[in-house]
């Protein structure tokens, strides 16, 4: 049994639902459909889950709401057109929709995260529908109803453990289901959402809990490349990779999947593979444990750079033989409430590498101050203009000459290296270089291990 996933390009008109339709008929096993909220049709077109923030937000600021509605639905109905659906699909979203401004909510979160959520349940209430009137069998399945239970806050939820339980309990009949993603419920009957993304991590649990055989993924692309393609002109396609590479290489910057989106497909030893609804016949990336993964033939799989980090370099002599510097040091972080990414390390130097996004000025200010007041470093420095690069492949750890390689490449063509670290998780190579010389390092690793 497959668990099958749509992403908002490719639920966002009539013609890609037709798509998505012929899809989910040309697999037996494709039993499980996840849906995303309507997405956009075209640049600068604007997202439901967006207009559905836009209209919580009138009716928490009692401003007019009316057109956002208007245009919500209209999202809806030209789908419903397009398949010249009976009015009770759209009578039946339409209540739903405009229920939402009157019903009660405990708070504000509890409200926002309810509207939100509505992109995905609508559209799955009518991808039921649509497929009903195509000849396929299918039901809405609610999350509440399935015992998708989750905890945290309200827009931003965690899944309870019990929820796989839950599902692997559930009865499936011969009629396709309709799960719509991005949310579930809290212990107390509330809708809480998953972050921005988070149909993702909906399929994925469900794969887990259903013990399905694959996790498809149909979203706009033919594969997962190799490197961005904004940067390396036609990059090749990853044909398959490891779930410890993806998460490598998505949180250094590729946009496929939040690093955390498929942990429950990869607790559950489900296989995910990342398909194009435009071109549903290529096969796409598949995503595997890493035990199927033996001797690639090329030892990288992938190559990522991000610019979202900054960094700390403390230089201090004879660093090695004092005790107790790095434990001041990570109280320092402690007492602020910081997390760190990563530390590398010499005889007398320690760089700590930061995410630049959840730091502000005046703390990074106050950080430095009291480092320095604490530790007396003999050198303190802020570095803001910090990339990454992740060089990331199972490959690495079973051949010898890949470090050299990377660093040649770089050298040759003067890139200075700022920093370089082999990962614990020995499949990647981390290197922090200058921001202007990111994408450069990128093209010239690239071409060493697949221009060649
Ligand atoms: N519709 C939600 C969002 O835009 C969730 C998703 O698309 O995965 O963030």
């Amino acid at each position: 049994m497959k668990v099958v996933k749509f992403g908002g390009s490719s639920l966002a008109t009539g013609e890609q639902f037709n798509k998505v339709v012929s899809i989910v008929d040309d697999d037996s096993d494709r039993k499980v459909i996840v849906t995303s909220a309507p997405g956009k049709r075209f640049d600068g077109d604007i997202k439901v889950t967006d207009l559905l923030i836009q209209y919580a937000t009138a009716v928490l600021e009692k401003t007019d709401y009316k057109e956002i509605v208007d245009n919500i639905l209209a999202r809806y109905q030209e789908i419903s057109d397009y398949f010249e659906l009976e009015d009770s699909t759209i009578d039946k979203i339409k209540q739903k929709l405009e229920s939402l401004a009157t019903d009660k909510y405990s708070d504000e979160d509890h409200l926002m995260a309810t509207f939100k959520a509505h992109g995905e349940l609508l559209n799955a209430v009518l991808l039921a529908d649509v497929l009903n009137s195509e000849g396929i069998k299918a039901k809405y399945l609610d999350p509440k109803e399935a015992g998708f239970l989750v905890g945290g806050e309200p827009n931003n939820a965690d899944v309870l453990e019990e929820t796989y339980l839950n599902l692997s309990k559930y009865k499936f009949g011969d009629e396709k289901i309709v799960f719509p993603g991005f949310f579930g419920y809290s212990e107390d009957g509330h809708i809480y959402t998953f972050t921005r993304g988070g149909s993702d991590i909906t399929g994925a649990i469900l794969s887990r809990g259903f013990k399905a055989d694959m996790y498809e993924n149909f979203t706009d692309v033919d594969a997962i490349y190799v490197a961005n393609n904004h940067v390396v002109d036609h990059p090749a396609a990853i044909q398959k990779m490891s779930y410890r590479e993806m998460r490598e290489l998505s949180y250094a910057g590729f946009s496929v999947f939040q690093d955390e989106a498929i942990i429950p497909a990869v607790q559950g030893q489900v296989p995910v593979n990342v398909k194009n609804t435009n071109n549903p016949s290529a096969p796409g990336t598949l995503i595997v444990p890493e035990q199927f993964l033996f001797n690639p033939a090329n030892p990288i799989t992938g190559i990522a750079s991000s610019k979202r980090f900054s960094a700390l370099y403390l230089h201090r002599y004879l660093l090695n033989k004092e005790v107790g510097f790095t434990l001041q040091l990570l109280k320092i972080f402690y007492r602020y409430g910081i997390s760190y990414e990563h530390m590398p390390s010499g005889i007398d130097d320690l760089t700590i590498i930061f995410d630049r996004s959840k730091l502000d000025a005046t703390t990074i200010k106050n950080l430095c101050n009291d480092i320095k007041e604490t530790l007396n470093p003999d050198y303190l420095e802020w570095i803001d203009d910090y990339a990454i690069i992740m060089v990331v492949g199972e490959g690495i750890a079973h051949t010898v000459d890949t470090m050299g390689k990377i660093i040649d490449s770089l050298t040759q063509n003067n890139i200075a290296i700022h920093m370089i670290n082999q990962g614990a998780s020995r499949i990647s190579i981390m290197i922090g270089t200058q921001m202007k010389d990111a994408d450069a390092a990128v093209q010239h690793i690239y071409d060493t291990f697949f221009n060649n």
